[in-house]
């Protein structure tokens, strides 16, 4: 048996990110009857995010929680890939905003590194890989991916990040004017966790 079907029985897990709008869409796709826990819950540092990949970034931050907590934990990490930037800004994604997370800033580094391309569009994606970390240091790592257009004027102003930007393909709104529900059920956040939720399952 999958070792990560001991998920059945867990009634506490901590989602290590101090990012709330992360830690809400999460929350609300993962089940309802676990008690969730944040990082600030245990006065825990942010590891260095110091991996390549998406999946070694949330692979750094759910081993790193777990082995300091005990608990199962689960981490996401996440970014935005402008094809046309060369799949950037990628997993600096939150790093372009600076230490104070200003994202009218880094969409505005988007905006002119477009328009010396002479473009104010490109496709992009949004992806998301979460990982699952149990205290004895074993860890999962799963991808989610959605596809979409970089837009300006960035529009909207539900959501967190690059969402007033993003618009998802098949959708005329951009994922910071269409409601939280619509977005959580197409998010790359999203496509991520369907890949784990069979753990979660009752049988
Ligand atoms: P990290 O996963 O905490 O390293 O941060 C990923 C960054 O990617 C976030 O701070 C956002 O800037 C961006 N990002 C990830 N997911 C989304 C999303 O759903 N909407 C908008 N921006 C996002």
């Amino acid at each position: 048996m999958h070792k990560l079907y001991l998920l059945k029985k867990t009634k506490a897990i901590l989602i290590a990110t101090n990012n709330s709008g992360k830690f809400i869409e999460l929350k609300e796709i993962l089940p309802k009857k676990i008690k969730y826990f944040k990082p600030k819950d245990f006065n825990l540092k942010e590891p260095v995010e110091n991996g390549k990949t998406f999946k070694a970034n949330a692979k750094i931050k759910s081993l790193y929680a777990a082995k300091s907590t005990g608990l199962i934990c689960i981490s996401d990490d996440s970014g935005l890939e402008v094809d046309a930037l060369n799949k950037r800004p990628g997993i600096y994604s939150a790093r372009w905003a600076g230490p104070k997370k200003n994202f009218k800033n880094a969409i505005k580094k988007i905006y002119f590194l477009l328009k010396k391309k002479n473009r104010l569009s490109s496709s992009a994606r949004f992806v998301c890989a979460i990982s699952i970390a149990l205290p004895n240091g074993k860890s999962f790592e799963y991808q989610g991916k959605v596809e979409g257009n970089i837009t300006f004027p960035a529009r909207g102003n539900k959501g967190f990040g690059y969402d007033p930007i993003f618009i998802p393909k098949g959708y005329t709104k951009t994922f910071a004017q269409i409601s939280k529900k619509k977005k959580n059920h197409i998010s790359h956040r999203f496509k991520a966790f369907l890949q784990i939720k069979k753990f979660f399952k009752y049988v």
